[in-house]
């Protein structure tokens, strides 16, 4: 097959030899509550622009590279101009993108782990270093001192509000401080601030903070991870350099019509936003209430529990039960961890059920 000298290992750059590829091995489930999407059928009349969003756009035309109706919609959604809005093929690709233009070898990203485990891979990838400031190991909380120390002098911050998986909202007072404190470029993370509620976000703070970068994306609260569509709130100066790096037609021309078509009737999905909240109470205390089960609080759409012997029971979940979660149990800081997305209420109940069968217990919480 002429691959006596295919030897690709050392062909490759070295900073990238010890990747794999991407592939979670999803095993089809009847109940999938493993990859924090959004599982709520959405509003009929969401449902009809977006099909005559995909009716309407001819496919023989490159896309506008800028996207500039679905930035001007954006904007309009926060209050500011196109000049503060840059898109990309999901979140993802802004935050490789971010660490691509202002990472790179001598340069030091500062995260808080455990955290989104994309930073720490784009970040190795780019040859960027990465500086851990790691979270309480009970509750989670981030030491703001020694994070404002880990910052000076690093070239970026990542902070994820809420975090994933963790589910706790970043103190903006923190976000404050390392914006007076210290030079770095600071991006917030909000990929699940819906969850919260838009008053937890810093991006009206962006049109005055030049180092202020806010992530969203419309894979989490508008029920788009198919589409992949994300996209960055920054002060135009830093829009322009990431527009400048990025894949020109990463975001094609059915992405561009479906997101706007979606963003314009955002107010119609309010109240799937709604029930995710009500049932991330509900299954959070149908959680806590078995034995040995651990829930911290959440402001996503998903909840991190701790329960004993965790990787079993998530085996057990999906082979007995068709049930699929996140195991973290092996992420450092995560022992016995599990994240569960918050579902449908039929989806809810399904995973409390069949958790409570593989304890032996009853479920605690019907209603
Ligand atoms: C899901 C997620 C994103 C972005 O996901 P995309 O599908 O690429 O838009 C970004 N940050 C965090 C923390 C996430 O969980």
């Amino acid at each position: 097959m002429g691959e006596k000298n295919l030897d690709v290992a050392a062909r490759l750059r070295p900073a990238l030899r010890s990747f794999e590829p991407y592939d979670p091995a999803f095993s089809p489930c009847r109940v999938n509550l493993s990859a924090n999407e959004n599982t709520h059928e959405l509003p009929g009349e969401v449902r009809e622009a977006i099909s005559a969003a995909l009716l309407a756009t001819p496919l023989n035309r490159y896309p506008d590279p800028m996207a500039n109706d679905l930035r001007d919609a954006l904007a309009r959604r926060h209050g500011t101009d196109r000049a503060h809005v840059v898109v990309g093929n999901g979140g993802d690709e802004l935050l490789f993108n971010l660490l691509f233009a202002f990472g790179g070898p001598g340069r030091v990203l500062v995260t808080c782990p455990p955290d989104f485990a994309e930073y720490a891979n784009f970040a190795r990838m780019t040859e960027t270093e990465v500086r851990g400031v790691p979270r309480d190991a009970d509750d989670f909380s981030i030491d703001a001192d020694a994070l404002v120390a880990a910052a000076e002098g690093a070239a970026l911050v990542i902070l994820t509000s809420p975090n994933n998986p963790t589910g706790d909202l970043v103190d903006r007072a923190l976000v404050r401080r390392l914006l007076d404190e210290t030079d770095a470029l600071v991006l917030v993370d909000e990929a699940y601030v819906e969850f919260a509620g838009e008053e937890a976000s810093v991006a009206p703070w962006v049109e005055h903070e030049g180092r202020l970068m806010v992530l969203r994306t419309l894979s989490k609260a508008f029920a788009l991870a198919g589409l992949r569509v994300g996209y960055l709130l920054a002060n135009p100066s830093v829009v322009d350099a990431l527009a400048a790096v990025r894949q020109i037609y990463s975001v094609d021309v059915l992405a561009q019509a479906v997101a706007l078509a979606a963003v314009e009737r955002r107010r119609a999905l309010a109240p799937v936003v709604a029930d995710v909240v009500a049932e991330r109470a509900r299954l959070a205390a149908g959680l806590a209430g078995l034995d040995g089960v651990r829930v911290w609080p959440s402001a996503a759409n998903f909840v991190l529990v701790r329960v004993p012997h965790a990787a079993e029971v998530r085996r057990r979940l999906r082979d007995e039960h068709s049930v699929l979660v996140r195991d973290f149990s092996s992420a450092p800081g995560l022992d016995d961890c599990l994240r569960v997305t918050v579902g449908t209420r039929e989806e809810n109940d399904a995973l409390l059920d069949a958790l409570a069968a593989i304890r032996g217990e009853r479920p605690s919480v019907s209603s």
